[in-house]
C-alpha cells in the first residue's frame, strides 16, 4: 500500500513544493514509516514569506473583535474534531490515547480561546504633560514565526499561534521533522474558522528551515520550544536581525518531598511528573528530593504502584498509559543515560531495560525507571535525559535541599511537597525557577504563565503576561501648543 504524501501549507492551501523532496515520518509505537512530508524547498520558503506579509496585511487591519470572533469559531473546529486530531497525535508521537484524547488538543485549544477572549482588551494609554499629551498604541509585531518541538506538537502550535495571532500578528509555523502533521491540520482548522489565508502557514523540514526562520529578515520575532542548545543557536540567527525572542527549553528540574508530605500525593507528583507521556515532557521533576526520614516509605510505595498501575503497550489501546519514546535514536540516548547512572553507581531499583510490548512490536520503549542512592554530581542528575528515568535523592534539611534544588544551569520548574503552609511559600520563593508547584506537579492551566529561568528560557508562553510579548509600544506624543524653538 502507497503511503500518503503530506504537503506544506501556505496562504490558506496545501502547496507542492517544486523539488520534490521529500522526509518519512515514523510511528514510535511500531517503528514502521506512516506518511512522508515535502520539504519547504526555496520555492515553498518564497511563498510562505509572501503570503505571511500579506496575511498579516489583512490581519492586523481587522477589529480586534473579528479576530476574536474567528479565532473562537476556530476553537470551536477544533472541540469538534478532537479525536481524529488526538489520534494524529498518538500516532506521530507515541503517546496513550488516554492523555491526547483528553489533554493535547483541548489544551490548545484553552490557549487560543483564552487569548482570542483576550484579543478587544488589549488597550494603550494616554497620559497628559502639561497642555500636550501622549498616549501609547500596542501595534502587533509583524510575521512571526513559531518553531515546535515533538513532544506537544498540536499544542505548541496552538500555544505560539494563540498569542500572535490574537495580538494581530501573523506566523510562519515549522513543527519538529518527526511530528509534522498536527500543526498542518491547525492550519487547515485555521481555514475553515475563515481565518484570512497567509495568517498561519506551515512549513515543514529539519533544523536547517528552522535556522532560516531564525535567521530571516522578514520576520520580527521567533517564539522556539525545543532544547537549550538549539536555542542558543535560534537565538544568534535571530540577534542578525535583532528579533525578538520566545526561548522555551530544557530542564532538570527539582521535586521536594519533606518530611511532613502527604506521602501517596507526593508519590503521585512524581509519578506525574517523570512517566506522563512517558518521561517527555519539559517541565519534569526528574530530580526528586525526598527527606531521609520517610524515604523507605516513599520509595516502597512507589515501587508498588509503579509496578501495579502503568500500562505500557500500543498507545491507541485506551488501557495503555504509558507509550512509545520518539524515535530510536531517542530510545538508544534514554538507555545510555541509563547505563551511565549504573556505571556512576547509582541504584537501579526498577526498569532500566527497553521494553517490546506484544501489540505494539518494534516500538522505541523503555521502562519506567528509578534510581535511588544519586548524588548531585552523577550524570543522570546533571543532564536533561527527556525519558523515564526518575532519580531519588535523600537530603536532611531545609537549607540543604534548596541549594541542592537550585545547583544547576536549569531553571524550568520545581516542586514541593509540604503540608506546613508557611515552609511553602518559604521554600518555593527560593526555588530558581520560572514554573513552580506546592502540593501539585504538572498542571498547566492557560491562565497561568510558563516560562523559565536561567538556561531554561526567555519570555512566557500562555497568561495575560504573553500578550506583550506578541506586541510592541508605538507612543504618540501630540503637540497641543505652538513648540518653543530656540531657531
Ligand atoms: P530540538 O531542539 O532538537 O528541536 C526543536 C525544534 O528546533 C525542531 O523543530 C527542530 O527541527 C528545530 N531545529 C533544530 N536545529 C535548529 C536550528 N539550528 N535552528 C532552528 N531550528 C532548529 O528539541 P526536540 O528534541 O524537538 O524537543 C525536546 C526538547 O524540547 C527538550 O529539551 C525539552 O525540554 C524541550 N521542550 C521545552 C518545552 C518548554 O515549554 N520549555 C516544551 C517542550 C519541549
Amino acid at each position: 500500500m502507497s503511503l500518503p504524501t503530506h504537503q506544506n501549507y501556505v496562504n490558506g492551501q496545501y502547496l507542492a513544493n517544486k523539488t520534490g523532496a521529500t522526509f518519512d515520518v515514523i510511528n514510535p509505537a511500531t517503528g514502521q514509516v506512516i506518511y512522508h512530508m515535502e520539504i519547504a524547498d526555496d520555492f515553498i520558503k518564497q511563498q510562505a514569506i509572501d503570503s505571511a506579509k500579506q496575511g498579516f496585511a489583512v490581519w492586523s487591519a481587522m477589529d480586534a473583535t473579528q479576530r476574536s470572533r474567528l479565532l473562537l469559531k476556530a476553537v470551536a473546529l477544533l472541540r469538534e474534531q478532537n479525536d481524529e486530531l488526538a489520534k494524529i497525535e498518538v500516532l506521530d508521537t507515541g503517546k496513550p490515547w488516554q492523555e491526547a484524547s483528553v489533554v493535547d488538543v483541548e489544551s490548545g485549544a484553552d490557549a487560543i480561546e483564552f487569548f482570542a477572549s483576550l484579543a478587544p482588551a488589549i488597550e494603550g494609554n494616554q497620559q497628559s504633560v502639561g497642555d500636550d499629551f501622549y498616549y501609547s498604541r500596542r501595534e502587533a509585531l509583524g510575521v512571526c514565526a513559531g518553531i515546535g518541538a515533538w513532544n506537544y506538537p498540536l499544542q505548541i502550535a496552538c500555544w505560539k499561534s494563540a498569542p500572535a495571532l490574537a495580538c494581530g500578528n501573523s506566523m510562519i509555523f515549522k513543527p519538529s521533522e518527526e511530528t509534522p502533521l498536527g500543526a498542518l491540520k491547525l492550519a487547515e482548522v485555521f481555514t475553515q474558522a475563515g481565518i484570512p489565508d497567509g495568517v498561519f502557514n506551515v512549513v515543514q523540514g529539519a533544523g536547517d528551515v528552522g535556522a532560516w526562520l531564525s535567521h530571516h529578515s522578514d520576520i520580527e520575532k521567533v517564539s522556539f520550544t525545543g532544547e537549550v542548545g538549539t536555542g542558543k543557536k535560534v537565538m544568534a540567527g535571530a540577534a542578525t536581525t535583532l528579533k525578538d525572542v520566545t526561548m522555551e527549553l530544557g530542564g532538570k528540574s527539582p521535586l521536594i518531598v519533606f518530611e511532613d508530605a502527604d506521602i501517596d500525593n507526593a508519590i503521585s507528583g512524581a509519578m506525574l511528573g517523570n512517566f506522563y507521556t512517558q518521561g517527555e515532557i519539559c517541565t519534569n521533576g526528574t530530580r526528586v528530593f525526598v527527606h531521609r526520614s520517610v524515604v523507605n516509605t516513599f520509595v516502597e510505595r512507589l515501587l508498588e504502584r509503579t509496578r501495579n498501575n502503568i500500562v505500557v503497550g500500543d498507545p491507541m489501546h485506551p488501557d495503555t498509559n504509558f507509550g512509545a519514546l520518539i524515535s530510536k535514536k531517542h530510545h538508544q540516548l534514554v538507555l545510555d543515560y541509563i547505563q551511565k547512572g549504573i556505571d556512576e553507581g547509582a541504584t537501579l531499583l526498577e526498569g532500566g531495560e527497553a521494553l517490546s510490548p506484544s501489540d505494539s512490536a518494534g516500538g522505541y520503549f523503555v521502562a519506567p525507571t528509578i534510581f535511588s542512592d544519586v548524588t548531585d554530581e552523577m550524570t543522570i542528575c546533571r543532564e536533561e535525559i527527556f525519558g523515564p528515568v526518575m532519580s531519588i535523592l535523600t537530603f536532611d534539611d531545609e537549607d540543604e535541599v534548596i541549594r541542592r534544588a537550585n545547583d544547576t544551569e536549569f531553571g524550568l520548574a520545581a516542586g514541593i511537597f509540604t503540608q506546613d503552609i508557611t515552609r511553602a511559600h518559604r521554600v518555593i520563593h527560593q526555588m530558581q525557577a520560572g514554573i513552580c508547584w506546592i502540593n501539585n506537579y504538572g498542571a498547566s492551566p492557560v491562565q497561568m504563565p510558563v516560562g523559565g529561568y536561567k538556561q531554561s528560557g526567555i519570555g512566557r508562553e500562555n497568561g495575560i503576561e504573553t500578550l506583550r510579548h506578541y506586541t510592541q509600544i508605538k507612543s504618540v506624543y501630540v503637540g497641543m501648543t505652538p513648540l518653543e524653538s530656540p531657531f
